[in-house]
């Protein structure tokens, strides 16, 4: 079998947790394999073949970050590039180092080495494509691949990176290209729960859920699985495990629809904290605003989420919607440069959106009615609604955001 995995951050994050990761490995040599039996001393050739993704030890590439800003808060993207980069490389080869300490053979690579290839749209570079033989190659001579995640190679020979969280994008990305037999996401939470246990205890571990509920949850918010590594998983049809390093729980599986047997219709809330809120009030209503309006934010590359008009009235409507926090700045540039006679422009950074998921929404009526009535009993106010086929998102107040979590995951009875 050939077998991706990848390790997360809090699964790197120190000598003793890479150790645990190097055990782990040579364990999974030999899983799922009937025929060969486990010796030490051995390498991958008797064995199941791996290629392990890595992130940077936990905190690494925040602090990276963190020194690049304390310079000024516009780094060179391509110098960013450059240094984010070395978390992985780093956490790649240590690994390396000790999984070829315990006897077995082992290669680390950066990802020029591993072939990923990308756009030149540095710090949330895309992937184009992948070339393999260099990977194919060292798994035929026996060796553990192991690869930096979240970093690729692009066209014009620099290094980028695929943005927060990309490693997860990474090892999917190779999990398609070699076609493997599984591809295991490893993190500190033993598989996708119904929602962030964190906010919630009571939360519970779903067994199966669709690519679909996934990538709205992810989407929505809960960064177990980067967005895009669903996306693609997918598109390609690759089956991902959502594990935890620290456990031996089997996990989570995310896979299609017809797969799963039990479709609740609710299977999770997702809570984003990083949305803001930007409203124009009183602007224009004719044809070509919202065209003009949407078309210069996408140019700035900002990221729009939800979107509400409401019905106008005297050739005036109001236009609300979300973008990501950090690029808030950017937006209100881009509104400064473009004249939508509103009436008036306001901005609200302390905002969170909950959403409701669940591909059981599409064949049953209520679900919303249900999630309105609980944010009432408590008192939370919802500022603006959307809705998918299984998704229902609300805008609230960033204060309420952990409660009305609770409340929902409550009213669903997902504890249950
Ligand atoms: P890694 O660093 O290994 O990539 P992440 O921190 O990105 O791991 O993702 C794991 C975290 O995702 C968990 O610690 C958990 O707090 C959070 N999370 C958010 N929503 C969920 C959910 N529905 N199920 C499981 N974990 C979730
Ligand atoms: N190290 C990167 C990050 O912290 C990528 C990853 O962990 O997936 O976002
Ligand atoms: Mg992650």
């Amino acid at each position: 079998m050939l077998i991706v995995q990848k390790y997360g951050g809090t699964s790197m994050g120190s000598t003793q947790r890479i150790q645990n990761v190097a055990n782990r490995i040579s364990h999974s040599l030999y899983a799922h394999s009937s025929t060969a039996t486990h010796t030490s001393n051995t390498n991958a050739q008797n064995g199941n073949k791996l290629v392990v993704v890595v992130s940077a030890m936990s905190g690494v590439t925040d602090e990276i970050l963190q020194h690049a800003y304390a310079f000024t808060p516009t780094p060179n993207e391509r110098d960013l590039d450059m240094s984010l980069s070395s978390g992985e490389q780093m956490s790649a080869a240590l690994l390396s180092i000790a999984l070829n300490a315990k006897g077995l053979k082992s290669i680390a690579l950066n990802g020029r080495q591993a072939g990923i290839f990308t756009d030149s749209n540095h710090t949330k570079a895309r992937i184009q494509y992948i070339d393999t033989s260099n990977i194919k190659a060292l798994l035929s001579e026996g060796y553990i691949v192991v690869v930096t995640g979240f970093q690729g190679l692009s066209d014009r020979g620099e290094i980028t990176t695929l943005g927060r969280g990309g490693s997860d994008l990474s090892a999917v990305a190779l999990a398609g290209a070699l076609k493997a037999d599984s591809c295991e996401i490893y993190s500190d939470v033993d598989g996708v729960y119904t929602t962030d246990p964190r906010i919630e205890s009571k939360a519970k571990k779903i067994e199966r859920i669709s690519y679909d509920e996934m990538l709205e949850l992810a989407s929505m918010g809960a960064k177990v699985l980067l967005t895009r590594s669903v996306e693609l998983a997918k598109k390609w049809n690759v089956p991902i495990y959502a594990k935890s390093s620290f456990s031996e729980d089997s996990g989570t599986l995310i896979t299609t629809e017809e797969n799963i047997m039990e479709k609740p219709i609710v299977s999770g809330i997702a809570l984003d904290k990083n949305q803001a809120r930007v409203s124009l009030i009183g602007v224009q209503d004719k044809p070509g605003i919202a065209a003009e309006l949407f078309s210069k934010l996408s140019k700035a590359n900002i990221n729009v989420d939800m979107i509400v008009q409401t019905i106008g009235r005297d050739f005036k409507t109001n236009l609300d919607f979300t973008v990501p926090k950090n690029e808030l700045e950017k937006a209100k540039i881009t509104l400064n440069e473009f004249d939508s006679n509103a009436d008036l422009i306001d901005y609200d950074n302390e905002v969170a959106i909950v959403s409701i998921v669940g591909v059981g929404m599409k064949s049953h009526s209520g679900v919303a009615a249900k999630a309105f009535q609980a944010m009432a009993k408590d008192n939370i106010n919802i500022r603006m609604i959307s809705t998918s086929e299984i998704k229902i998102s609300m805008l609230i107040d960033l204060k309420y955001a952990e409660l009305g979590v609770r409340v929902l995951h409550a009213a669903y009875k997902l504890d249950q």
